[in-house]
């Protein structure tokens, strides 16, 4: 069943967050100078419950799932998840987000269960910088080695996601770029968004995806690319040198809620349905009341049907006509990007 929200947006996207923990501190995304309280163990979703739920939004048209966290490979044994879900009629891309950390220990076995994708954060190449802004003192090197862990299982093309923020990493777009074109790894610049409200976000913080391609087609001329499917988020540029390609993700400057079929389901049977939203539905009390697979199906239909979210239409609006005022979000790590 093909399911439209208000604006007449389908479900094609599912992103699956697997844990709220993380081993790293990102300042824009869990800052470390606070204490953080966790979902207890009972009040996450078993992997059969995140499968059946899975398999209810593939019915109502998802295409593709996207695991993701806090840290989803803190989750133990993802393997066995990513075998399930793999399994699942109708879902034709299966992908990971992660930091990589621990990808060496786990990257064969998650293409081997039927991974197709994986996407790595990595926003410095330098080790002072990217320390900084991971927290922890998590050293680059171990990113580094979990990024070669994933080619070595075969997973190509690697997609690489940096946060470009003003002051801090700004200066690195073209070494990152550079970086990524010598390992034929799509780099993909995200905009600095106001996601959640501990890392106390402001727009003088963000560089915009048009500087930042601005930065990048000075040293190597880009030329624009049309989105690879459907709902894609991403601006594509080509390296007319034939270097290769980058996305841009523009969601404060350029927002694209107009597109936007992502359903988001937290490791607490949560489902949202924006990233920017207050607050979820809940699926789990549902789910582990007795409810039969039709009536979930029934229920998440219900909650898309009167989907009007367009956050990012409305809060760049409010920073054009300076009406912005921060608002309570969920946050990044508990709902994964
Ligand atoms: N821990 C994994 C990782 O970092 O790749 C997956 C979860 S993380 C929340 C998903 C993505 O969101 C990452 O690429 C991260 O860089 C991005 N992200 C986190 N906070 C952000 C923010 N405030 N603005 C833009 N992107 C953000
Ligand atoms: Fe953890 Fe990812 Fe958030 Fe960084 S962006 S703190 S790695 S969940
Ligand atoms: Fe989708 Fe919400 Fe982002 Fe708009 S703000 S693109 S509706 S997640």
């Amino acid at each position: 069943m093909d399911v439209r929200d208000l604006f007449d947006r389908p479900l094609s996207d599912l992103r699956i967050s697997v844990t709220d923990r993380c081993n790293f501190r990102c300042s824009f995304c869990m800052p470390g100078d606070r204490v953080y309280r966790f979902l207890p163990r009972p009040e996450i979703l078993s992997f059969e419950e995140i499968v059946r739920l899975a398999r209810i939004f593939a019915r109502l048209g998802a295409r593709k799932i996207r695991l993701t966290g806090g840290e989803p490979l803190l989750r133990a044994e993802l393997d066995v998840l990513v075998a399930a879900l793999a399994g699942i009629e109708g879902i034709d891309d299966l992908a990971l987000t992660t930091n990589a950390y621990l990808l060496p220990r786990h990257a064969e076995a998650l293409r081997a269960a039927g991974l197709k994708r994986v996407t790595v954060s990595l926003h410095s190449l330098d080790p002072a910088t990217f320390a900084a802004l991971s927290g922890r003192h998590v050293e680059l090197r171990s990113v580094l080695d979990g990024l070669a862990a994933a080619e070595r299982a075969g997973f190509r093309p690697i997609k690489l996601n940096a946060v470009v923020i003003r002051g801090t990493n700004e200066g690195e777009i073209v070494d990152l770029a550079r970086f990524a074109r010598r390992h034929g790894y799509v780099m993909r610049f995200i905009e600095y968004m106001d996601v959640g409200t501990v890392n106390h976000w402001d727009p003088s913080a963000v560089v915009s995806a048009r500087q930042i391609v601005r930065r990048i087609d000075r040293v190597w001329p880009l030329e624009a690319l049309p989105p690879a499917h459907p709902g894609e988020v991403a601006r594509r540029y080509r390296y007319r040198d034939g270097g290769g390609e980058i996305g841009v993700i523009p969601s404060v400057t350029e927002p694209f809620c107009g597109g936007c079929s992502r359903a988001r389901l937290s490791a607490d049977g949560m489902l949202y349905t924006c990233l920017f939203a207050r607050t979820g539905h809940d699926l789990k009390t549902p789910l582990r009341g007795g409810a039969s697979d039709g009536e979930l199906e029934a229920r998440v239909a219900a909650l898309w049907r009167r989907r009007d979210d367009r956050y990012s239409e409305q809060r760049t609006a409010a920073l054009e006509d300076g009406g912005f005022a921060p608002a309570e979000k969920v946050e990044m790590f508990r709902i994964g990007g």
